[in-house]
């Protein structure tokens, strides 16, 4: 069975592309089969993955998705290969790859009949050959991200160890909320994962106690906290994670930690639905 996971933050910079990456190498490299998702106009993870020039590429998830809304309804839609979009990245990934043209693309959704089930209709049609799929989200509550909140089983949201995160999220939950109401009942938060934590400050200590004080008794913050460092900050220009960049620094310990309570959810959830058909 395939897991979908949105890795979502109504704000940019706090490390959700990283997260993506790094779980999802991560989960790759405990011999899962991945795949990872641009939903982000700007490409960021498209281009952490090795592509130079995302202007260039001819399918991304937004040619996917635009051929969907062109032709989703029709029973005899033309021929257009879904898995086109999908490319291999060296560390055991697949990914689909972003560019400007998803902005597009979610002004043409705002008009289209189904509008926030898009790339529902698109990971159907390819996710069964991967045990998770990893949503890389633009940091907005818009229509790409409600689209991607559809499609997923669960979110998995990184907070910056820095005093405001603790109030950002309200409106972020607040859309899950709206989501699993009317759009994707089965929808559940996997927790909050803490980044670019600088152990040495006491603000990035204090913000830590507070998220784990404040959202704790309402949703898991994972045990692994990632750590701030420099090598994580240089290895986008490098197209690779950091278990290659850095393998025996502090952040690849602990996205190889973050990966394995991750892992360890998935599975309990499938003893949960096996000892229910059990029953
Ligand atoms: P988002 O996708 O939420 O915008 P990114 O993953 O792109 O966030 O991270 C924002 C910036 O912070 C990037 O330049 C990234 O390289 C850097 N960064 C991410 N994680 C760390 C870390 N653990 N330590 C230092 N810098 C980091
Ligand atoms: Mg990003």
């Amino acid at each position: 069975m395939t897991k979908v996971i949105a890795i979502a933050h109504e704000k940019g910079g706090v490390g959700k592309t990283t997260t993506v990456i790094n779980l999802g190498i991560g989960l790759a490299r405990q011999g899962k089969n991945v795949l990872l998702l641009d939903a982000d106009p700007q490409g960021d993870l498209t281009k952490c993955l090795g592509v130079k020039d995302p202007k260039a590429l001819r399918h991304t998830i937004a040619t996917c998705m635009d051929h969907l809304i062109a032709h989703g309804e029709e029973d005899d839609p033309p021929d257009f290969a879904y898995t086109d979009a999908i490319r291999q990245h060296d560390e055991g990934v697949d990914f689909i790859p972003a560019n400007a043209g998803l902005a597009a693309t979610e002004v043409t959704l705002v008009n289209s009949m189904s509008r926030e089930t898009v790339l529902r209709q698109y990971l159907d049609v390819v996710k069964q050959e991967y045990d998770y799929v990893l949503i890389d989200c633009r940091p907005s509550l818009g229509l790409t991200v409600i689209n991607a909140l559809t499609a997923a089983d669960s979110v998995i949201i990184p907070v910056q160890a820095h005093i405001l995160a603790a109030q950002d999220m309200d409106a972020l939950f607040k859309t899950i909320g709206r989501v699993r109401r009317q759009l994707n009942p089965r929808l559940q938060v996997d927790g909050i994962c803490m980044t670019m934590v600088d152990a040495r400050t006491n603000l990035a200590r204090t913000t830590v106690k507070a998220i784990r004080e404040n959202y704790g008794s309402l949703v898991r913050v994972f045990q692994s906290e990632i750590p701030f460092a420099i090598r994580a900050a240089e290895v986008p220009e490098k197209g690779q994670s950091i278990y290659a960049y850095d393998p025996n620094g502090r952040v690849a310990k602990a996205y190889e930690a973050l990966t394995k309570e991750v892992m360890a959810l998935g599975n309990r959830e499938h003893e949960k639905a096996q000892d229910y058909h059990a029953r």
